[in-house]
């Protein structure tokens, strides 16, 4: 039987007409004379009802023995029902099991049995039956989608680069080496380089949505050894033309979810308010003074990076998403470009929301001189960046950009605990499977 409707799209004005849904027996209910299937697909829950006098003794037989999570079939006339979900409910005229479940199952996906985060990973697929952990995955498509046509909209290519490379983004120890042939090389951190180079390239404004790999050791809730990096570099443009763009692109993403996402957003019980922009511009120096009025941030000293609870501190004082702009040149990578009037700061920006980290960004050094300059003075081998610095030798624009994770985007969007909640397939230090 071919399927006719996804839950969602069949509405109680449908009284009478016949319909075909796919899905999972999600419960059954027998109370003698009369007995319920609720059949859950993608997009919720259909009830379907079978009255002993009205439905034919095979198919109720036949629901009776499905064990559940079962997948089924079903072909029934809608009927508008107030209390059912949706407000209507199906009469079965034929169903048909395509798949049976075993039982017992590895967790529960109507919820009533909670599991634990671990558990709930270690068997995702059947984790992802459960309307609130579909509904998270279903943001983040609309998301996504969100944040593409908002890019493009803007005048944004689309990009891939090589997730394989040879040399790190800023040096450092976060790297995963693999073996590539005679040679080692690496996972790549960051589109930084590449996205630079389509500068020279002459693309004049891209971005790119892929994976990034960090060998990140410690356990955080906000951290991944693989996430989701949302690229942006603008040629002719200025730190703050690329901040303009990150915040009407977080506030379109916003709007977007909250605009196509409804049930999702009422299933997960959230009222997402869209942030306001323009968002508030804090200078690096402000955000410490105000991080040190807590008595556990009182030791942090101009010059000190961000701790998570500088971030929270901050975060909690300004209450809503902000920059932090005018950042020590000297605790940002070798490409943010310092300030023409005073060098010691550099054009540099992080899109703050109040639990975390979103975004970082700058207006890069496009001087090939300076750059090397800085490079060495930040200990890189400009050798082994030959491949990037040579794009700056025969004309680079000016430019600026940023980059965005996607899961700290969706999981302060939704407000998850965790940022494993965010992906499907996690990568952490002692998760590799599924
Ligand atoms: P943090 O200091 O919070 O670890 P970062 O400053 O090292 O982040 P960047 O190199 O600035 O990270 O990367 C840009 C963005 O990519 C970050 O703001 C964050 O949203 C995301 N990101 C970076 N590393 C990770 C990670 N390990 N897991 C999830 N998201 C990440
Ligand atoms: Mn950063």
């Amino acid at each position: 039987m071919k399927r006719t409707h996804y839950s969602k799209d069949i509405t109680p004005d449908m009284n009478g007409s016949t319909v075909v849904i796919n899905g999972w027996a999600h419960e059954i209910r027998d109370f003698g004379g009369l007995s319920f299937l609720i059949v859950r697909d993608r997009e919720g829950l259909v009830q379907v009802t079978m009255p002993k006098k009205k439905v034919a003794k095979e198919i109720i037989d036949t629901v009776k023995g499905l064990s559940r999570e079962s997948v089924v079939s079903v072909k029934g006339e809608v009927k508008a029902m107030e209390k059912a979900p949706n407000g209507y409910e199906v009469i079965p005229t034929a169903v048909e099991i395509l798949a049976r479940s075993e039982a017992p199952l590895p967790l529960d996906p109507t919820g009533k049995v909670p599991a634990d985060l671990d558990t709930r990973l270690d068997s995702r697929f059947m984790d992802l039956r459960s309307p609130e952990v579909t509904a998270v995955f279903y943001v983040r498509a609309y998301m996504i989608r969100g944040i593409r046509e908002y890019l493009s909209s803007q005048g944004c290519l689309e990009i891939s680069t090589p997730k394989i490379v040879a040399t790190a983004t800023e040096g450092g120890t976060e790297l995963f080496p693999i073996s590539y042939f005679e040679r080692e090389a690496f996972l790549n951190q960051s589109p930084q380089l590449y996205k630079q180079m389509m500068m020279a390239g002459g693309m004049d404004r891209v971005y790119e949505i892929g994976p990034i790999f960090r060998a990140e050791e410690h356990a955080t809730r906000k951290h991944l050894n693989e996430a989701t990096s949302i690229d942006v570099e603008l040629s002719f443009a200025t730190h703050e033309d690329a901040m303009q763009l990150l915040e009407n692109t977080v506030a379109y993403a916003y709007a977007y979810v909250k605009e196509r996402c409804r049930s999702q957003l009422k299933a997960l019980n959230l009222d997402l308010q869209v942030p306001r922009t323009p968002f508030k511009r804090l200078s690096y120096r402000q955000a410490i003074e105000i991080a040190r009025q807590d008595p556990e941030c009182a030791g942090l000293e101009y010059g000190d990076d961000l701790s998570t609870q500088a971030e929270h501190v901050v975060g909690q004082a300004i209450g809503e998403h902000y920059f932090i702009v005018d950042w020590p040149t000297n605790i940002r990578a070798f490409y943010s470009q310092p300030c023409d009037d005073d060098p010691s700061i550099c054009k540099a920006f992080d899109l703050m929301h109040p639990r975390m980290e979103l975004a970082s960004g700058a207006q890069r050094e496009h001087r090939y001189e300076r750059l090397v300059k800085k490079m060495v003075e930040k200990n890189l081998d400009p050798e082994s960046f030959k491949f990037y610095l040579d794009s700056f030798r025969y004309g680079m624009p000016p430019h600026a950009g940023w980059g965005m994770g996607a899961e700290r985007l969706l999981q302060t969007m939704l407000n998850l605990n965790n940022i494993r909640e965010a992906v499907l397939f996690p990568r952490d230090r002692v998760r590799l499977t599924p």
